[in-house]
């Protein structure tokens, strides 16, 4: 017998993070603790602890000219995209690997697959500039 519901639990796919502080922002259900990340002119709600958001930011600010900035509150001129402001309260927000912990991103299925995509091209490009030597 095969279990049909498997994939609808979506603790079953994905294992904690290491990171306890990360875990216990995800554990807790106060989607309004969500911070913003800014980065051109994207405005994107995300989740996770303190460390592991500024390491997003950081990693997100290798894709652009400017600066990506993290504010902990809603920005001024809210969020203009209307998925984006409704999508805190869907649950089915994938988590974002970062180091040992990880960010959820709270956004529409648009701009989330922007800003994964910066922070894929981000991890890159850190990974070009800080490549150690190879010793071996
Ligand atoms: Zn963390
Ligand atoms: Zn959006």
């Amino acid at each position: 017998m095969v279990p049909r519901d498997v994939r609808q639990r979506p603790d079953a796919e994905q294992p904690p993070v290491p990171c306890a502080a990360c875990r216990a922002v995800f554990e807790s259900p106060d989607r309004d603790a969500a911070a913003f990340l800014l980065v051109d002119q994207l405005t994107i709600p995300v989740v996770g602890c303190a460390d592991h958001l500024d390491e997003f930011r950081a990693v997100c600010g290798h894709t652009t000219d400017g600066t990506a900035d993290l504010l902990d509150h809603r920005p001024a001129g809210g969020i203009a995209c209307p998925g984006c402001r409704l999508a805190p309260r869907s649950h089915e927000h994938p988590l974002i690997p970062v180091e040992r912990g990880g960010v959820v991103v709270l956004a529409c299925p648009t701009h989330r697959s922007q800003i994964v995509g910066r922070f894929q091209t981000g991890l890159e490009t850190r990974r070009q500039i800080t490549s150690p030597l190879d010793t071996s």
